[in-house]
């Protein structure tokens, strides 16, 4: 028998005293906790029999019950046990008889009743006392019929939901758990009275002024002896505070806090999911990559707080063009990502971009100020640009710079060649860098003719980059990088120092006086000390500012009208004379252009160069001088070749002209000798 270790192991594991006896009563086995509870060793138990383990006084009645037990089915009764410090136990003990090996022993099975007892003793009633605990308990207790029906719901649950008793027995109850949530706790609590085990849901119920509040219902089924379901019980509480800290984690965690759009990691797993879908049913997915045009300079020049705003209005805009299975989020800064998952064509895609893009024209008005913003959009699609979320994000963003590059305000499809031409710009960014420190920049020199006299009266200066191994390269290359990291305001000041040095220069050879023109981009002219900087150009150079010209585009000051026209103001005060290049290209309005303090618009070349064979240029070239000489602006056409074009504008009145007709951009030298040689514009 004690080869059996299972066995041995339950009897020593069991919470009752075990012991095993013979014929003689004598002890030929105990558990640990007969050793535990008689405070004897197991050698000192197996040299006694079990009749002397008793309080002597209960021996004569054990004597009766002992002999009773030997019947096959056993006894249970009550006595007192002795412990070997001589105190007493109240016990109850069940025997039954064995047989092994054609010996019988006697398996007894004793357990200490004492707090069993003690706790009767302070019960005087169970029920009532259990009743009462339930009804005073500060949580919400239910109890219901293994079919679900109500049977109890204590004072906590009937204040929560504000119900009587009567409204709550039955199925009534069931009425209060929030809809959503009401087939799942039927289900659980089946379920838990199937398999006999207890259930934990969290579910909405109704509250009595609250609308409905969360709560954790931790629930049990109560069985009987024979373990038949009689029903369940189950008490809450309420979680309904940490529920929302919970949710607002959560959202904290996947939405942009300013716009309210999904951020980034929302992003990425919506894209994740699209690219599951789209993979089972072999559909294109469409990611629009768009970033703000300049919007730094809103930031720089108006503060975060216009930039935010400004930052909601274009979240606004952007979800009206979408539809509503369509994601757009906010990647943080001024990059908005959009998710395009059921499109037929790809044609549709650059629809979409369109509708984007023209819908964040126009002015948005922000504490009474209009602003003007574009975008540059880059787009992949899956699966042809990417078969995954981080590739299709990255081949985005390569095209949406390609479109920065080409003039913004554009959109731009992602081509296998971007990726080799990207790393080509991320070298590029680094050689302007250094470009600055070794002097790899110089500047051109472009005469401005009188169209009238023919004589010459003012320069542009254009930027050119002598690049040590590419050679010559143009501003249209590599100026809108500069503008898009930044450098364009050290490379900016460098042209300004340069062009009033050279233009003193000139002054101190006795040439005749001119103006020298500078092109200031965006970037530079919406930064705070752009005043101190021309000014010190000019103090430093002793160059008077009004042979400073300063040329700007439409956008340039139509980004932030108001404050650009406080800025144009001051530099007017300086002297210095102002002009809008590349007129006709852009979006301005007729209003502010007649509050700017311009001197001369500059005709755009797109316009010149077909001026003679295109009456729609023609007309809109003729209504630019008719308008500007209406405002009191002068005129000065761009990109003249021929003599054609020359002629139409002295026939139009136009004031000046400059383009390879004259003369192209030339070096300091060349320009300076062409200067002294006193040639003028033919009649
Ligand atoms: P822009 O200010 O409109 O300059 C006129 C451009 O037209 C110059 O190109 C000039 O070389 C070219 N051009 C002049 N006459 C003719 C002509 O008869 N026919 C044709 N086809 N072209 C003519 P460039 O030098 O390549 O400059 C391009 C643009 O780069 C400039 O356009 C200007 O926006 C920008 N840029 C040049 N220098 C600077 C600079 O120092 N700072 C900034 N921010 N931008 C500059
Ligand atoms: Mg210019
Ligand atoms: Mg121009």
């Amino acid at each position: 028998m004690k080869d059996n270790v299972t066995l041995d192991l339950l009897n020593q594991c069991a919470n009752d005293i075990i012991l095993l006896t013979d014929a003689d009563d004598r002890i030929i086995d105990a558990n640990d906790r007969a050793v535990a509870a008689y405070g004897e060793s197991r050698e000192a138990l197996l040299q006694r029999t079990l009749p002397e383990l008793l309080d002597p006084a209960a021996r004569a009645a054990f004597a009766r019950h002992w002999q009773r037990a030997g019947e096959p089915e056993g006894a249970i009764f009550a006595t007192v046990c002795q412990r070997s410090d001589n105190t007493t136990f109240p016990a109850e003990v069940s025997v039954r008889p064995i047989e092994a090996n054609g010996r019988q022993f006697r398996h007894s099975s004793i357990r200490d009743i004492g707090r069993r007892q003690v706790l009767k003793a302070s019960l005087p009633d169970r029920w009532e006392f259990y009743a009462n605990v339930l009804e005073h308990f500060p949580n919400p207790v239910w109890r219901a019929d293994p079919d679900g029906q109500g049977r109890y719901f204590n004072q906590s649950w009937l204040e929560f939901t504000g119900r009587t008793l009567e409204q709550e027995l039955g199925d009534g109850w069931v009425a209060d758990i929030h809809p959503d949530d009401r087939e799942d706790w039927l289900r659980a609590l089946r379920e838990a009275g199937r398999e006999r085990r207890s259930l934990i849901r969290e579910y909405r119920l109704k509250h009595h002024s609250e609308g409905y509040r969360w709560i954790y219902d931790q629930g049990k089924p109560c069985l009987d002896t024979d373990g038949t379901l009689l029903g369940y019980v189950g008490a809450c509480h309420d979680v309904h505070a940490e529920k929302q800290l919970q949710e607002q984690l959560r959202y904290i965690g996947q939405y942009d806090p300013l716009t309210g759009l999904p951020n980034q990691t929302l992003l990425e797993d919506r894209l994740r999911q699209a690219l599951a879908n789209a993979r089972r049913s072999k559909k294109q997915i469409v990611l629009l990559f768009t970033d703000l045009d300049c919007f730094k300079i809103v930031n720089d020049s108006l503060g975060y707080k216009v930039g935010d705003r400004l930052l909601q209005q274009v979240a606004q805009r952007l979800k009206h063009c979408l539809r509503e299975g369509d994601t757009l989020s906010r990647r943080g800064g001024d990059e908005f990502l959009v998710i395009l998952s059921d499109l037929k064509h790809v044609e549709d895609a650059a629809h979409v971009a369109e509708k984007l893009l023209q819908s964040l024209a126009g002015p948005y008005t922000i504490d009474g100020i209009d602003l003007h913003i574009s975008a540059s959009i880059g787009i992949s699609i899956y699966p042809d640009d990417g078969q995954d979320a981080e590739t299709l994000l990255r081949n985005a963003d390569t095209a949406m710079y390609f479109a920065k590059q080409n003039g913004r305000n554009r959109y731009q499809f992602f081509t296998p060649e971007m990726n080799s031409r990207a790393y080509e710009y991320l070298m590029m960014q680094n050689h302007l860098r250094r470009a600055l420190e070794r002097g790899e920049f110089e500047l051109n020199y472009q005469p401005q003719v009188e169209l009238r006299k023919g004589a010459i009266v003012g320069v542009e200066a254009l930027l050119r980059w002598r690049h040590p191994e590419s050679g010559m390269i143009a501003p249209s290359q590599f100026i809108p990088i500069a503008e898009e990291c930044g450098l364009i305001v050290p490379i900016g000041e460098w042209v300004m120092h340069e062009a009033c040095r050279q233009g003193r220069l000139w002054q101190e050879a006795g040439l005749p006086p001119l103006t020298i023109a500078i092109n200031l981009s965006a970037v530079q002219f919406h930064k705070e000390d752009i005043l101190k900087t021309i000014e010190q150009a000019c103090r430093e150079n002793r160059l008077d500012p009004s042979r400073l010209e300063l040329e700007l585009t439409e956008g340039t000051v139509m980004q932030n009208a108001e404050d650009a026209i406080m800025i144009l103001r001051e530099l007017k005060a300086m002297g210095i004379k102002l002009s809008i290049d590349d007129f006709g290209t852009g979006y301005s309005s007729l209003s502010y252009l007649k509050r700017f303090p311009i001197d001369r618009l500059k005709v755009d070349q797109s316009f010149v160069r077909d001026i003679t064979s295109n009456e729609d240029d023609a007309e809109i070239t003729r209504a630019i001088i008719g308008m500007a000489h209406g405002l009191g602006l002068k005129v000065i056409a761009e990109g003249v070749e021929h003599e054609d074009q020359l002629k139409f504008l002295r026939w139009q009145k136009c004031d000046d002209m400059q383009g390879y007709y004259f003369s192209r951009p030339l070096q300091a030298g060349a320009f300076e000798d062409l200067l002294a040689s006193g040639r003028t514009l033919k009649n």
